[in-house]
């Protein structure tokens, strides 16, 4: 069974054809600059065990017209790796925002696209596009059955100690402010892939997913989340790569009153020009480390402020689990940054923490999960490739089979 897994930005498409019993890609690609000019698809297909990939600029007015020329290279002669758009009987859409009621994955009805709808003041910027994609797919493929998984789904089981703000009680019941968290799909992903590896079912894991975003879970013997460092909004927590994570909201308040900026010029500096940009002069952490075994100052003091945060959460985490059994480094950062995990990790002795350097560097960008703590640590510190739209096929597949 092939399921078309779906991430809808406001101008791009990223597809992939995933076969659920094998978990293989059988295409994938990018649309993007949909309703502008300049519109193309990167689109790349596996036939005969070869990498084949094509580049199409096409006139992409809307996301329908996306998805109807995606899904002819999906079935044509040369691109193509099935022989009918009919063959594709489930779509999986990535929705960022579920809010509080929204803890499944979900068949899409009126009733669902009305609450992501409804949603969207809390995800301004990802809901509509998730949105539009729904339905642009809907008449696409109208035989196929639509699903949404949402990215705050696997957070559902923190508790309100943990998601509630300490700020009235009328702003989380009548305005939804609490913490939601993101990133569930990684989460869970690297958790359940650990869980199998170690073949340990009831594992206390602190997942750590360091992308372009970046955020850490907890997760306890239940396999349930029950902290996360994302909270109302993506903002929170951990530095990412242009993001600043956690900082004292009275910055905020000192910056429009004292420094007269405007709001809209903050929500600008602490999403789009902070982080490792801010810090080290770029968003990319292959710059950064090289930058940083150059000597480069701001490199040095980037990374140190990067991974000190991460180490602060892993503390606040083993307590939270009280007692932790394995580490877990997924995405971008966390999969190919040994150095990343290397300071991450140092000085860790007292919570049982102690990583094995030459396979930290040896087992670096694995496909599978991977060891790389050292044999006297009581901890076990793995790093797991996330792939969060295979587990958006294999929720879908779970609802439609
Ligand atoms: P993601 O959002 O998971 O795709 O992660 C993207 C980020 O991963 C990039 O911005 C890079 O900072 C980082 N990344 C990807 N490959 C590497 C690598 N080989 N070494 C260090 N960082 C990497």
């Amino acid at each position: 069974m092939e399921i078309l897994v779906i991430n809808a930005g406001s101008s791009s498409l990223k597809y992939q054809l995933i076969n659920v019993e094998t978990g293989g890609v059988l295409a994938k690609g990018l649309a993007e600059r949909i309703g502008m000019d300049g519109s193309n698809i990167n689109h790349s297909w596996t036939k005969d065990g070869n990498e084949c990939q094509k580049s199409i600029t096409v006139e992409l007015p809307d996301h329908t017209v996306a998805f109807n020329v995606i899904s002819n290279l999906l079935v044509d002669g040369e691109t193509g790796v099935i022989p009918k758009r009919e063959d594709i009987k489930a779509i999986g859409h990535r929705v960022v925002h579920g809010g509080e009621h929204y803890t499944q994955t979900q068949i899409v009805t009126s009733e669902v696209k009305k609450a992501i709808e409804e949603l969207i003041p809390l995800a301004p910027l990802h809901n509509p596009a998730n949105l539009t994609g729904i339905n642009a797919a809907e008449k696409a493929f109208p035989n196929a059955i639509q699903v949404v998984v949402f990215d705050t789904a696997f957070h559902h089981t923190i508790p309100e100690k943990a998601f509630r703000y300490a700020i009235p009680e009328q702003f989380y019941r009548e305005d939804r402010i609490r913490a939601y968290g993101f990133h569930g799909t990684s989460h869970k992903y690297v958790y359940e892939q650990a869980s199998k590896y170690l073949n340990k079912n009831d594992l206390k894991a602190i997942t750590i997913h360091l992308g372009n975003g970046a955020s850490m879970c907890a997760i306890n013997e239940k396999g349930q989340s029950v902290e996360t460092s994302m909270g109302f909004g993506p903002l929170a927590g951990l530095i990412m790569g242009t993001r600043s994570g956690d900082i004292d909201p009275s910055i905020i308040f000192h910056m429009a009153e004292e420094m007269n900026m405007s709001l809209e010029d903050i929500k600008n500096i602490l999403n789009k020009q902070s982080g490792m940009l801010g810090i080290a002069g770029s968003n990319d952490a292959r710059d950064v480390s090289k930058l940083y075994h150059d000597g480069d100052k701001h490199a040095i003091l980037c990374y140190e402020m990067y991974t000190h945060r991460i180490k602060k959460y892993i503390g606040a985490y083993t307590a939270i689990l009280n007692g932790v059994d394995t580490i877990i480094f997924t995405a971008g950062i966390g999969e190919n940054d040994a150095l990343t995990r290397q300071l991450s990790c140092r000085d860790l002795l007292a919570l049982g923490i102690i990583l094995d350097e030459a396979a930290n560097t040896s087992k670096n960008h694995p496909k599978q999960p991977v060891e790389i703590q050292a044999e006297n640590s009581r901890v076990k510190i793995l790093v797991v490739p996330t792939n969060e739209e295979l587990e958006i096929a294999l929720q879908t597949w779970e609802v439609v089979k």
